[in-house]
C-alpha cells in the first residue's frame, strides 16, 4: 500500500482546521497539467451539524460585539489579503487554470467587497422619523439574522466567497461557507487568513462537499439565509429548498450575455473588448460575452474577429503573457467540444475552431483555443445554452432595434453591454434592454461593492443582491421601534380603543 503525499484540506470548524473523517475524497487537479494537488472531502453529516452548531453558538457573542470593532477586523483582513495576494493567485491559478494576472484580479475584486466591510459602520444604519404622532418616534434597528450559509461556483473561488462571508460577518452574523469542491484550496487560504485577521472561532466556517453539503444547508433549521452563486439548475433547487423551509435565499445563477455593435463604434477598441470578454478566463465567466449581435454595416468586421482571436496565446496559466489558460477539467472540456460539434451539425459556420491546440510544455492540459461560430440562429443549441467556455457566437442584425429584441427575448438577464459611439443610442439601450448589469462601451459591467451585483430574470433568483448596500438588507432584519416617554406624572387623554397614534 501507497501512503499518498497529497495533502488533505481541512475543515474549518470552531476556529480549527480539523481533518475529515469521511471516506469520501475527490482531487483537486491542476487544469493545465493534470497533477493532483490536494485532496477535498465530502464532510460528513455528523461534521457539517458540527459547523453550523459552532456558528450558532458563536452568533450568541458576535451579534453583541461592537460595530466598530467588527469593522477593523476587516481592516486588518484586506491588508492581509493584500500582503499576500501573490500567494493567493498562484494557489488559484494552479487549480483553476486561469491566468496570474487574471487571478489576481479575481482576489482584488473580492479585496474590494473586504475594503467595503471595513466601512460597515456606514452603512449598516437605521432610520430615524422623530415626532411621528404626539411626542412619538420612530427609529429602525437593521439586526443580524443568526447563521447565515454561502455556496460558492468554480470560476471565482477568491472573488465570490468574499462576496458573501465579509458582508454576512460584518453585519454580525455568523457563517457556513461550502467553496467549490473543484477548486477549495483559495478558499481556505482567505479563510485562514481571516482568522489571522481576528475573525473569532465559529464565526467563519467551511465545511467541503457537494449535493448532500449543499441540502444540509437548504434544510438545516438553524441557518436563517442562504446565499448562492452557479448554475441556473442547481440555483434553482437552492432557492426552492432554502425558501420551503423558510429561509431567505439569493441565487445568481447561469447566463447568456450579448454584446450589440453598432456600425459607429470605435471599431479596434471594441474588437479588443469582445475577445477579451469572449475569451479571457476561457469563457468561464458569468460575465462572458459569449454572442456579439453586429447591427448592420458592423458585419464585415468578421474577418478582423477572427484575426485578431487568432493571435491569442494558449497557455498554461503560470506563464507569462498567456491570454487563453486551460478550462477547468476534462468534463468541461468535453462539455464545451460536445457544443462546438452540435454548432456544426446544427449548420452554423465555424469559422474558427479552437478545439485540440498544440500547448508545448503542456500534452495534458484541458486546452481549448477561441472559436468562433457565425450563422448562428436563436434555435441552435450553441445559442440556447450556457457554453461556458471560449466560444463566441456571432449574430446578425439589420437594425438597433432588432437587436434589442433579441436580447430581451433571451430568458437570461445577467449582462450585456453596447458598443457605439452614440450618446442617443446609449440611453436608448439602458432604457429599453431588459438586463440587470448594462455595459455602455464596458465589456464586462460587473459593480463596485458601492453597487450591488444585479442579475435579474432566468439569471437571479431573490430580491437582493450580493454585496454593496442590498446584501446590507439581506443579511439583516429590519426592527421598527416605536416609542414614547412621558414626563412625571404626565398623563396624555383617557383610554383610547381606536387604532390612531396622537
Ligand atoms: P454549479 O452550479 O455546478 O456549482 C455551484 C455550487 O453548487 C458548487 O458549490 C457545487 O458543489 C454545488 N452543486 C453542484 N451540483 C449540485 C447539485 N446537483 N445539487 C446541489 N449542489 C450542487 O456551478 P459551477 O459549474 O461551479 O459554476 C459555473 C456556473 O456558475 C455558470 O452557470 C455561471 O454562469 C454561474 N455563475 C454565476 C454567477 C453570477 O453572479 N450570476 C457568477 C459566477 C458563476
Amino acid at each position: 500500500m501507497t501512503v499518498s503525499s497529497v495533502p488533505n484540506i481541512k475543515l474549518l470548524i470552531d476556529g480549527k482546521l480539523v481533518e475529515s473523517r469521511t471516506t469520501q475524497w475527490r482531487d483537486v487537479v491542476n487544469p493545465a497539467t493534470q497533477e493532483v494537488l490536494a485532496r477535498v472531502p465530502f464532510a460528513t453529516a455528523e461534521e457539517m451539524n458540527a459547523a453550523v452548531a459552532s456558528a450558532k453558538q458563536a452568533f450568541k457573542t458576535w451579534r453583541k460585539t461592537p460595530i466598530g470593532a467588527r469593522a477593523r477586523i476587516f481592516l486588518k483582513y484586506q491588508q492581509l489579503i493584500r500582503e499576500n495576494i501573490k500567494d493567493l493567485a498562484a494557489i488559484l491559478t494552479a487549480e483553476q487554470g486561469k491566468t496570474l494576472p487574471d487571478a489576481e484580479g479575481d482576489v482584488f475584486r473580492g479585496l474590494e467587497v473586504v475594503e467595503h466591510a471595513a466601512s460597515i459602520g456606514n452603512l449598516q444604519l437605521g432610520e430615524l422619523a422623530n415626532n411621528v404622532a404626539g411626542g412619538v418616534d420612530t427609529f429602525t434597528l437593521l439586526q443580524p439574522l443568526g447563521v447565515c450559509a454561502g455556496i460558492t461556483p468554480f470560476n471565482f473561488p477568491a472573488m465570490i466567497p468574499l462576496w458573501m462571508f465579509p458582508m454576512a460577518i460584518a453585519t454580525g452574523n455568523t457563517f457556513v461557507l461550502k467553496p467549490s469542491e473543484q477548486d477549495p484550496m483559495v478558499t481556505m487560504r482567505l479563510a485562514e487568513l481571516a482568522l489571522q485577521a481576528g475573525v473569532p472561532a465559529g464565526v467563519l466556517n467551511v465545511i467541503h462537499g457537494g449535493v448532500e453539503a449543499v441540502n444540509l444547508i437548504c434544510d438545516h433549521p438553524d441557518i436563517k439565509a442562504v446565499s448562492f452563486v452557479g448554475s441556473t439548475a442547481v440555483g434553482t433547487h437552492v432557492y426552492n429548498r432554502a425558501t420551503q423551509n423558510g429561509k431567505r435565499a439569493q441565487c445568481m445563477m447561469g447566463a447568456k450575455n450579448h454584446a450589440i455593435v453598432l456600425p459607429d463604434a470605435n471599431k479596434q477598441q471594441t474588437i479588443n473588448s469582445l475577445l477579451g470578454a469572449a475569451f479571457g478566463a476561457a469563457g468561464q465567466r458569468c460575465m462572458a460575452l459569449p454572442v456579439v449581435v453586429l447591427v448592420g454595416e458592423a458585419q464585415s468586421w468578421v474577418p478582423e474577429l477572427i484575426e485578431k482571436s487568432r493571435s491569442l496565446s494558449i497557455n498554461a496559466g503560470v506563464e507569462a503573457g498567456t491570454d487563453v489558460g486551460p478550462v477547468v477539467s476534462r468534463a468541461a472540456l468535453d462539455r464545451i467540444s460536445g457544443y462546438i460539434a452540435s454548432g456544426i451539425e446544427q449548420g452554423a459556420t465555424l469559422e474558427l475552431d479552437g478545439r485540440n491546440p498544440e500547448v508545448p510544455g503542456y500534452p495534458q492540459g484541458n486546452f481549448i483555443g477561441p472559436t468562433i461560430f457565425s450563422g448562428v440562429t436563436t434555435d441552435m443549441s450553441i445559442y440556447r445554452e450556457e457554453i461556458f467556455g471560449p466560444v463566441l457566437c456571432v449574430i446578425t442584425a439589420d437594425t438597433f432595434a432588432e437587436a434589442i429584441a433579441l436580447i430581451n427575448a433571451n430568458p437570461n438577464g445577467n449582462g450585456t453591454a453596447l458598443f457605439t459611439r452614440s450618446g442617443a443610442a446609449a440611453r436608448h439601450f439602458q432604457e429599453e434592454i431588459d438586463i440587470g448589469q448594462v455595459g455602455i462601451n464596458v465589456p464586462i459591467p460587473v459593480p463596485v461593492p458601492l453597487f450591488s451585483f444585479s442579475g435579474s430574470r432566468a439569471s437571479k433568483l431573490g430580491d437582493l443582491g450580493p454585496y454593496g448596500k442590498q446584501v446590507v438588507q439581506f443579511y439583516t432584519q429590519t426592527k421598527t421601534v416605536t416609542e414614547r416617554w412621558f414626563d412625571e406624572d404626565e398623563v396624555v387623554g383617557s383610554v383610547n380603543t381606536t387604532i390612531t397614534l396622537k
